[in-house]
């Protein structure tokens, strides 16, 4: 690690906090293109057991990985003209396929060669609806050949004018599922099945509570009949849009002409759904867990769950320390831990617990010479709490301990977001809340999108779900929060990232 730098505290300045935990945990690192970030080694690891939990959790609900291209001709983007409208402003567009050598010096040494231009200019896929679409409606003849259930992991692009690492960046990773069904309830039970996985997926490895809930008109994806979604808190109070889950009803079907033969012989269209979640649940991860120190990975889903510091003094102690450090070491590895032993010679022990602490590794063993005497390590948990534990059984231990910090994760924030919850707002009880910090605001919403455009100048709030109803007051409320006519459903107001 290059030297130590000291993290700005969350109370001083939080969107400095959030970059700078990010930048010392090594997560990522800004690039040379404006917008687009290096995803490093540590964050990338945390990316990849995110997947990998992901895809056997979409492998058991009976999808499957393919791939589909990067680019988009133009004109398939045309086709769903909601869809079109959506993404107009943020595609970036290749339009000639040729450099050639001007014979000029520096920068100036290449230019675009106007004879390469493409008859037709492709769209760097910023979703891939269109272009997967296109392709179902080669696949899809009869009845038999649904449901069609497909997932892609891969790299998108929407030019973005504001960004923040792994928030909003101008390319980011993330899944895309794309299915087709023979009718609407299929269809729709796909689209809560994967608001449902994905919750699962939030809850009990990223230890990030969430709500569920559908989107708004005015929120919601273009071209999709309804759209569902998962609002995570944020230390700030904030709300993180941390994935979607979007019925498509039949409007890609009609445009990409995606028919199928009934079992009656007749010919409709199929019925589609996506969803997807991407590298910003990283940005999730830090802004739920992190503190002052830096990150504080949940033990399912960090890089290193277990890190050992060996502490000594003279050549002696080195070695009786390192001797019992390697074989907890390796009791740990066999029982599947994530575990590194941090031996470094050139670094004192408290160097290497800022390094970890910052880097979010959720459990600690320390072991001195005493410790060894006594046939024991220290743990120290990465959100407080030492405790000395006896070197046999140290797995099991260990295992016992991980599953505990994870637990405790959850509850943490799950407690933060009640403690951040108001319901059954009234117009000026929500005014004071959003000025004070806000949070989730509970009320009655009329459906309105004048309401709704009034409330977001006003508070910079937007509706993030009307809940499920499991989240749901137990005090629906009858009257719109802001303009008082009859509601049609409670929502949940917030500020957004
Ligand atoms: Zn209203």
């Amino acid at each position: 690690m290059a030297q130590a730098q000291k993290i700005t505290p969350r109370a001083k300045d939080f969107s400095e906090w959030y970059n700078d935990v990010i930048i010392q945990a090594e997560l990522a690192d800004y690039s040379p293109v404006r917008g687009c970030m290096v995803i490093r080694p540590h964050g990338y690891r945390i990316w990849e057991l995110m997947q990998r939990a992901l895809d056997d959790m979409l492998r058991a609900t009976g999808h499957e990985n393919a791939y589909f291209p990067l680019f988009i001709p133009m004109s398939f983007l045309a086709k769903e003209a909601e869809h079109v409208e959506g993404f107009a402003k943020e595609v970036a567009l290749v339009t000639h396929t040729r450099l050639k050598a001007t014979g000029k010096a520096g920068a100036q040494a290449v230019a675009v060669d106007p004879d390469s231009a493409l008859e037709e200019p492709l769209v760097v896929r910023p979703t891939s609806e269109t272009i997967i679409y296109a392709m179902f409606a080669k696949w899809i003849q009869s009845y038999r050949d649904l449901p069609l259930l497909m997932n892609q992991w891969c790299n998108i692009v929407r030019w973005e004018l504001r960004t923040r690492l792994f928030l909003r960046t101008t390319e980011f990773l993330w899944q895309e599922g794309h299915t087709a069904h023979a009718t609407e309830a299929e269809a729709e039970a796909e689209a809560r099945q994967m608001l449902a996985v994905y919750r699962k997926f939030q809850e009990d490895w990223m230890a990030m509570p969430v709500i569920t809930g559908r989107k708004t008109d005015s929120e919601k994806f273009a071209g999709a009949l309804r759209t569902y979604a998962l609002e995570a808190l944020m230390q700030d109070n904030k709300a993180l849009q941390a994935g979607t889950s979007h019925n498509l009803g039949q409007n890609f079907a009609k445009a990409f002409n995606v028919q199928y033969q009934t079992a009656a012989g007749g010919l409709e269209y199929v019925w589609n759904t996506s969803w997807g979640v991407t590298t910003r649940m990283i940005g999730g991860l830090v802004l739920t867990h992190g503190d002052d120190n830096g990150l504080i990975c949940p033990p399912q889903l960090a890089p290193i769950q277990v890190v050992i510091v060996p502490i000594w003094k003279s050549d002696a102690e080195q070695e009786t320390v390192l001797r019992t450090a390697v074989s907890v070491r390796d009791d740990l590895v066999k029982a599947g831990i994530r575990v590194k032993l941090d031996g470094r010679p050139e670094l004192k022990p408290g160097a290497k617990y800022f390094e970890w602490e910052a880097k979010g590794v959720p459990l600690r063993l320390e072991i001195g010479p005493r410790d060894v005497a006594a046939a024991q390590v220290m743990t120290a948990r990465r959100a407080g709490g030492k405790a000395p534990a006896k070197v046999e059984g140290i797995a099991r231990t260990v295992a016992a301990a991980l599953d505990e910090i994870q637990a405790a994760l959850f509850q943490a924030a799950k407690e933060r977001r009640e403690a951040h919850s108001i319901r059954g707002a009234t117009k000026a009880q929500f005014l004071e809340f959003m000025k004070g910090g806000g949070g989730f605001a509970y009320g009655g919403f009329c459906g309105s999108a004048i309401c709704e455009a009034e409330i977001k100048r006003e508070t910079a709030a937007t509706v993030r779900v009307l809940p499920d109803e499991e989240f749901r007051s137990p005090q629906v409320p009858r009257t719109c929060m802001w303009c008082g006519k009859p509601s049609i459903a409670e929502a949940v107001w917030a500020q957004a990232y």
